[in-house]
């Protein structure tokens, strides 16, 4: 059996550090706002190459009071990809904003830059590119098209941990970045946690004051904030997994690089990577129209993968109200029909990966004998 991801792997290699660390928030007593909560923060800073990391809740969390700290508000739009995991939007409903779906790059499923312009309004705010499966999108024509027309850049870093672009790290080229450390993101904690990261010092005062009720003192509130608050116990957890990060994003690398070798000449779309930019493959997609024959055929065999995504936001029924219709993101829908996640962390083996790929090349042999794809 070969899973998508596994954790209890990843426990058994680091255990008595994360035990140790566990037990000592437990003896102290710490539990909010404790004192591991601003070390973690410090050194996230520092591992991203910014002046402030601000612990939140969830990367959910993240956007949402990145998105508000940014001055987001009611009828307030927002561009960002269909492609995403849907959090990415739903930050932008809680602050009455409106998403605007606009399509990606059929090669990195990343905001295609040149539909970002056409899409902007005398309404536009924001724009959130999302670095999907761990690989940074195209900031600098973000970043451009962002300055001169006066917009805020808040990036969806919920699965590129360490990832690089053009010698920036993810999450710190933008406005504010966001990260998620729900368990099985590539910095993953035991339960649910997320961080902003900025150098910009209003942004971070004021994510710091909505995180915790708008409090500057224990009883005094000055603005109506919320419980967004980074656990201290899973800041703990995560301290002692930065410290393994660079070697695990590392670990994931070396995989990616050896399904693209294995899976070369197949007809299957591999993703690439791409010069300038370092993604840290936080899933390995492929993709085929001939995805369910592969699944099915890989699941047989014992081996998990996943879909990541199958419906693209603009299509979904919760965003029914903003009526985009079937057909009008094209390069979105016909990813979220082809692509397949395969398993990668960092303590798969070399034999394993070489017996998923077997599999995945197996599959693509009969895949015309089990009719046409969806295509
Ligand atoms: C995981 C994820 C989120 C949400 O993070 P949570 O910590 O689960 O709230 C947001 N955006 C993307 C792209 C994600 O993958």
């Amino acid at each position: 059996m070969i899973p998508l991801v596994d954790l209890k792997a990843q426990y058994r290699s680091i255990r008595d550090d994360i035990d140790g660390a566990v037990t000592r928030v437990l003896a102290r007593a710490d539990f909010i706002q404790g004192e591991e909560v601003s070390l973690f923060e410090q050194e996230f800073a520092a591992y991203c190459g910014t002046s402030q990391a601000i612990g939140v809740s969830s990367g959910t969390q993240a956007l949402h009071l990145a998105l508000s700290a940014c001055g987001i508000g009611p009828g307030d739009e927002v561009i960002t990809s269909p492609f995403t995991f849907s959090a990415t939007a739903e930050a932008v409903y809680y602050l009455g904003g409106r998403p605007v779906f606009i399509d990606v790059d059929p090669v990195t499923c990343n905001l295609s830059p040149e539909l970002i312009e056409k899409a902007i309004t005398e309404r536009t705010r924001a724009i959130v590119p999302v670095h999907l499966y761990g690989r940074p999108a195209a900031m600098v024509p973000i970043m451009d098209i962002a300055r001169r027309r006066g917009l805020k850049v808040v990036e969806d870093a919920a699965q590129a941990h360490g990832a690089v672009y053009k010698g920036r790290t993810a999450g710190a080229i933008g406005d504010a970045g966001c990260f998620s450390f729900y368990p099985a993101k590539n910095l993953g904690a035991y339960g649910d946690a997320g961080m902003v990261v900025t150098s910009d010092p209003e942004i971070g005062e004021r994510v710091r004051l909505l995180r915790d009720h708008g409090r500057t003192d224990k009883y005094e509130h000055t603005a109506v904030g919320y419980n967004a608050r980074l656990d201290t116990l899973q800041a703990a957890v995560l301290r002692v997994k930065l410290r393994c990060l660079d070697h695990w994003t590392w670990q994931r690398r070396r995989i990616a690089e050896q399904y693209r070798e294995l899976l070369a000449n197949q007809p299957v779309q591999v993703l690439q990577d791409e010069e300038d930019t370092l993604s840290v493959y936080h899933l390995m997609v492929v993709r085929t129209p001939f995805r369910e024959h592969v699944r099915n055929h890989l699941l047989r065999q014992g081996i998990s993968t996943g879909i990541h995504f199958p419906i693209p936001l603009h299509l979904q029924p919760a965003y029914r109200e903003l009526e985009y219709r079937e057909g009008s993101l094209p390069e979105s829908e016909r990813a979220a029909r082809e692509v397949l996640s395969l398993p990668i962390y960092p303590e798969l083996s070399d034999a394993q990966v070489f017996q998923v790929a077997s599999a995945v090349k197996e599959a693509l042999l009969t895949a015309e004998d089990s009719g046409p794809g969806p295509n």
